[in-house]
């Protein structure tokens, strides 16, 4: 049986040394769909790139750290990009006020402009958000969106949250973060929304499930993350799976 992650980064250098053995590892146990994601002009087409050489699919963006890098072209860059077939999504895109590295009225312009392309060209979003779910709420909100508008990645607020952006017809991208013993309201946000509504993903190389945590993640350990969600739901693995893989084939096609 096959199952997703609809996010990883598999081209960043940490997985210079041995990407061949990572991907084996991940298709061996049966991975099916992978999204790479790009963060910036440059690193989207590398994303492409890799997705290309190993049969997954590109999501092409600017993350909210490099919107204030972004000349005034970009978004001529970015279509560019999505011409290619294996281009399914735009993102990551969003807005990110833990960190704040570009300051926040860029990462609203940014982010808008990336919806407003989304919506016209009718391909679904990617999108990041820290610490920022009210603006984004309220950006998305007031928005055209994409049918379907997409995923909210490593989605981490409480079950108010959730079912709103659920309603707007967003999937809520589920990975390490609700393996963490803390986590409970995450884990409460995805009983609220059920299976239906969730997306299986990574983030690798960052986030791996609590046994993992301090190492390397990687697209494999995905399956941890199912084996949560079977908890969680009170759903057998191989549901969790494949309703998920159905989830992420309806919402990245192309
Ligand atoms: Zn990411």
């Amino acid at each position: 049986m096959g199952y997703a992650d609809t996010h990883a980064h598999i081209h960043f250098p940490r997985f210079k040394k041995d990407l061949d053995d990572v991907v084996k590892r991940f298709k061996d146990t049966g991975g099916e769909f992978l999204l790479n994601i790009g963060v910036n002009i440059e690193d989207s087409k590398k994303a492409l790139e890799y997705a290309k050489k190993y049969g997954f699919k590109a999501a092409v963006g600017v993350h909210p750290h490099d919107s204030k890098d972004v000349d005034e072209h970009f978004l001529e860059h970015l279509q560019d990009i999505i011409k290619d077939v294996d281009v399914v999504a735009i993102g990551e895109c969003g807005l990110d006020y833990y960190r704040n590295i570009s300051p926040k009225d860029v990462q609203k312009e940014i982010f808008q402009s990336q919806i407003d392309l989304a919506a016209m060209l009718n391909m679904p979003l990617v999108i990041h958000i820290r610490d920022a779910y009210e603006d984004a709420y309220e950006i998305l909100s007031c928005s055209d969106l994409p049918d379907p508008p997409g995923v909210i990645h490593a989605f981490s607020a409480d079950r108010e949250w959730a079912l709103k952006f659920v309603k707007l017809g967003f999937f809520l991208g589920i990975g390490g973060p609700a393996t963490y013993p803390k986590n409970h309201y995450l884990r409460e946000a995805v009983k609220a929304v059920g299976v239906q509504n969730i997306l299986t993903e990574t983030d690798s190389p960052y986030l791996p499930p609590q046994k993992l945590r301090g190492r390397r993640n990687e697209p494999s350990y995905v399956r941890f993350v199912i084996e949560k969600l079977s908890e969680i739901l009170d759903m057998n693995y191989e549901d969790i799976s494949k309703i998920t893989l159905e989830n992420a084939l309806e919402v990245f096609k192309r």
